[in-house]
């Protein structure tokens, strides 16, 4: 079995671990998460970044440590994954649920600016949703899958509206708006380095940014807000650090990253190539605002009929093929929660199909996912005549 997104763990990962064990650093006392902090803070451009226990964790931190609670509306896209818009219910505050950018997948920033426009009205200072009387304090847009949101747009919105903009970059390590760094594009940003994400480790995550007095304050959160060496505590913390363990894994893939990222283009555009095999079929976005980190790439469907027969039949056939985020608008906890519009978040999301996309996959995993997708648009295809004959170009399969 090709696996989907798998840890790739060749580099130093073993050696560092094993440091770990033999200094006996192995919680979050330890030289590797330090390490790994300023790693972070390089690759992103960041002054500084904090290490957390997970990406969740990371975004429920940072949102608490700019003081969003209760009454407040927090503009998100509804296309992402389940983590933004728990982190922004844990804190008590509510998600204005927007629809995405098409050639981005990521939050359309003219809704927004509307939005902004229209339903909202300024009171002493603060920014009232008419509908809800709730008080619009951030703007959350998420790289998804890498693809940088309009970061240019949302900090001259977030500035126009006195708003924080905080990032959710989980999978885009890696990524840039027109050439600037993740890191100075919003007040925080954060990352995932869970197990599925293109640096990993094994779970984990990080704030970062250019503040650093407020990145101090996120760290000393982060540690149950303990000040000095006894039980004296000066806030409502967390216990949301990361181990050395973890850091000594993350440090170690670092070191890789630029080869993690070479391979994660070569397969989106490896991908990208394939669809345009195949009728009706395209590939994932690229995104039009800057460089994507490409964490998953797969293919995106026709029509949705399609997709619950495909993930069956190559599930079947030995290819483990994800569908991918439900939109926050059709999930329980946070169906009533104000939206802007979804159509287009509605007609893309049970149309994706994410194929195998390791950074440790070989050029013949990637033939044999080739194959095996030709294979079942070619059998799914109408028998009308759209299908070409010995060509690699497969027909209409609307069914
Ligand atoms: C992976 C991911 C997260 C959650 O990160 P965890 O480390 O799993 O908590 C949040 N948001 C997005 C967009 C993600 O892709």
């Amino acid at each position: 079995m090709i696996p989907l997104a798998a840890p790739n763990l060749v580099g130093n990962e073993a050696r560092y671990l094993q440091q770990c064990v033999d200094t006996n650093f192995v919680s979050s006392v330890g030289p590797f998460v330090r390490q790994f902090e300023e790693g972070v803070a390089a690759v992103t451009g960041s002054i500084d970044a904090v290490a957390t226990s997970s990406g969740t964790a990371s975004l429920h931190l940072a949102l608490t440590a700019l003081g969003i609670g209760p009454g407040d509306l927090v503009v998100m896209p509804t296309f992402t994954f389940v983590a933004t818009a728990s982190a922004v219910a844990q804190c008590g505050a509510t998600g204005w649920l927007f629809d995405l950018e098409q050639a981005s997948w990521t939050l359309n920033a003219d809704h927004v600016a509307s939005a902004l426009r229209q339903n909202c009205r300024l009171e002493s200072g603060r920014l009232i949703h008419i509908d809800s009387g709730l008080v619009v304090r951030a703007i959350l847009p998420v790289y998804a899958i890498g693809n940088p949101p309009d970061m240019g747009t949302f900090r001259k919105l977030a500035d126009e509206f006195g708003l924080y903009l905080v990032a959710d970059a989980a999978a885009a390590i890696g990524s840039d708006f027109r050439g600037v760094p993740i890191g100075q594009l919003a007040d925080a940003s954060i990352a995932s380095f869970n197990g599925n994400k293109t640096v990993t480790c094994g779970g984990g995550g990080a704030i970062f940014g250019t503040d650093s007095d407020f990145l101090d304050r996120v760290r000393h959160l982060s540690a149950t807000a303990r000040v000095g060496s006894d039980y004296d505590h000066d806030a409502v913390g967390f216990n949301y650090t990361m181990t050395n363990v973890q850091a000594a894994i993350g440090c170690a893939q670092l070191e890789r990253l630029n080869t993690f990222l070479e391979t994660k283009r070569e397969v989106h555009s490896f991908y990208a190539n394939l669809s345009e095999q195949i009728d009706k079929v395209d590939g994932f976005p690229d995104g039009e605002f800057g460089k994507s980190a490409h964490w998953l790439s797969g293919m995106v469907l026709g029509t949705a009929g399609l997709t619950g027969s495909a993930i069956n039949w190559l599930s079947l056939n030995g290819l483990p093929v994800r569908p991918f985020w439900k939109p926050m608008h059709l999930q329980h906890p946070y169906k009533d929660w104000p939206i802007d519009r979804s159509d287009g978040a509605s007609h893309l999301w049970d149309r994706i199909l994410v194929l195998p996309c390791s950074t440790s996959i070989s050029t013949s995993d990637l033939e044999t996912v080739r194959s095996k997708c030709l294979d079942f648009f070619h059998r799914h295809a109408s028998s009308s005549a759209s299908v070409i004959s010995r060509g690699t170009r497969i027909g209409d399969f609307e069914s």
